[in-house]
């Protein structure tokens, strides 16, 4: 989709422009030096734009210094704040950075004051060029659009139009969109519902895509590369952020080599991938691979196979062929086990089978207050034994409950040691020792599991 250009700082995005990879920091905003080296590492390594979390007026002068410290140092990189639910504290920030990203329902229960608050942003986002990211997420859309279209991809397309819509009609277009859910067919479905109504509306802005709490390791990054690359084929996405709950580098060379794999949205479809061959007949697509690592094969199958997965173009996968191991040797992928654990990935991924819990988690943030990545591991290590269930790990009690849409259990840090055990987002314990939650999650879910039986 041709869109308007977008002035990020020093950066373009939208129209002919190349896609622009972007990460965000999980360093306290109040820690100047870890999020100033932290910034410098991910600008280091390819991120053409970074964020960073303001959740509360405290945090404002920090990243004013911040940002100025990475200028005088050289670095350039456009620097986003993050604001979730202060409309002041989005005013205040708003001149010292380069871009706001804001989910606008969340400035007030009420959506007519919401909407007050939003347009005060405008004026002072328009004053001092800085951009708007309205970045709406499945599970967080305010009550007056979920009561007319339900907690739905096409109700967060609307959602997203509404807050658009009041940009324009302030004639204010240096606007980013998103629409952010962990479920790659909600996110897919939401950002083409998007895509429709921006072209229905002819109001065609620049699209962040992103595939939210996507978790960690490989079935993180087949997840966002399914339904990213599901959308970057069609044209879909000038901006995406890869959210891993890794070091924010680590999502950088994903996301680089979807930005590289699709080039801009106008020449979509650059052939990229190491596969050699593929036979597609009844549903079942065998594919041969010669692939210079396991990562790029990862990456390679998830972006070959995603969109047809989740299109139900095709129902198998068979995926053959060799990988050159970390120390160069080619390997067999049949022979090493590797198809089929990549076919259960692909196709629990893309929402076609389960074969394991499916695990939703943050990447974290400045809002985190506790190992967010070694409690998830620990998470995943003890539940893997159980089926059909969705857990939730996120890193703060404040967003995290709001923001596992998907989820039927949710295991939330609070800090201080402690968790709060949440059940379809329903907070069911909390102070619970960090010692103990574990043990407490799995109980919960072997006595609701048996209730069922
Ligand atoms: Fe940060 Fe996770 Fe909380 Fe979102 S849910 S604000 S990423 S800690």
């Amino acid at each position: 989709m041709n869109t308007r250009i977008v002035k990020i700082g020093n950066i373009e995005i939208g129209g002919f422009k190349p896609i622009a990879v972007q990460t965000m920091c999980n360093t306290f905003t109040t820690d100047i030096e870890k999020t100033v080296e932290q910034c410098k590492r991910v600008a280091d390594v390819g991120s053409d734009i970074v964020r960073i979390t303001v959740p509360s007026i405290k945090e404002v002068e920090p990243i004013r210094i911040i940002r100025e410290t990475l200028r005088k140092d050289g670095y350039t990189i456009p620097i986003v704040a993050d604001i979730h639910f202060s409309c002041a504290t989005a005013l205040k920030v708003a001149p010292f950075v380069d871009k706001v990203r804001i989910n606008p329902g969340n400035f007030h229960r009420d959506h007519n004051k919401a909407k007050e608050e939003f347009a005060k942003l405008v004026v002072i986002c328009r004053e001092h060029n800085t951009a708007i990211r309205i970045g709406l997420n499945h599970g967080s859309l305010g009550d007056y659009i979920t009561n007319l279209y339900g907690n739905s991809a096409l109700a967060m397309a609307k959602a997203a139009m509404d807050w658009i819509q009041m940009c324009v009609d302030n004639d204010f277009y240096n606007v980013v969109v998103s629409l952010k859910s962990s479920n790659t067919l909600v996110m897919v479905e939401a950002y083409r519902h998007l895509e429709a109504k921006m072209k229905e509306a002819d109001i065609c802005l620049p699209i962040h895509l992103g595939v939210t709490e996507a978790g960690n390791g490989d079935s993180a990054r087949i997840k966002s590369c399914i339904g990213i690359s599901t959308l970057l084929s069609e044209g879909i996405g000038n901006t995406i952020r890869v959210s891993l709950t890794e070091a924010p580098e680590n999502e950088i060379p994903i996301a680089s080599y979807l930005a590289n794999r699709y080039a801009t949205p106008q020449s979509p479809n650059k052939i990229y991938s190491s596969m050699t061959s593929v036979e597609i007949s009844q549903g079942k697509a065998i594919a041969t691979y010669d692939s210079t690592s396991r990562d790029k094969l990862i990456l390679d199958v998830a972006c070959d196979f995603g969109k047809r997965l989740l299109d139900k173009e095709i129902d198998e996968i068979d995926i053959k062929g060799s990988y050159l191991d970390e120390h160069g040797e080619p390997q067999s992928i049949e022979g090493s086990g590797l198809g089929e654990y990549l076919e259960d990935e692909l196709m629990q991924g893309a929402r076609r089978r389960f074969y394991k819990p499916e695990y939703v988690a943050c990447p974290g943030c400045g809002r985190t207050l506790y190992n967010l990545e070694d409690s998830f591991e620990e998470v995943k290590r003890r539940t893997k034994h159980f089926k059909d269930v969705v857990i939730a790990v996120m890193g703060c009690i404040v967003n995290g409950p709001g923001e596992m849409a998907d989820a039927d259990w949710g295991y939330v840090g609070e800090g201080n040691k402690k968790v709060s055990i949440y059940k379809k987002q329903e907070l069911l314990l909390k102070h619970i020792p960090e010692d103990e939650a574990v043990d407490t999650l799995i109980h919960l879910i072997e006595e609701d599991l048996k209730n069922k039986q």
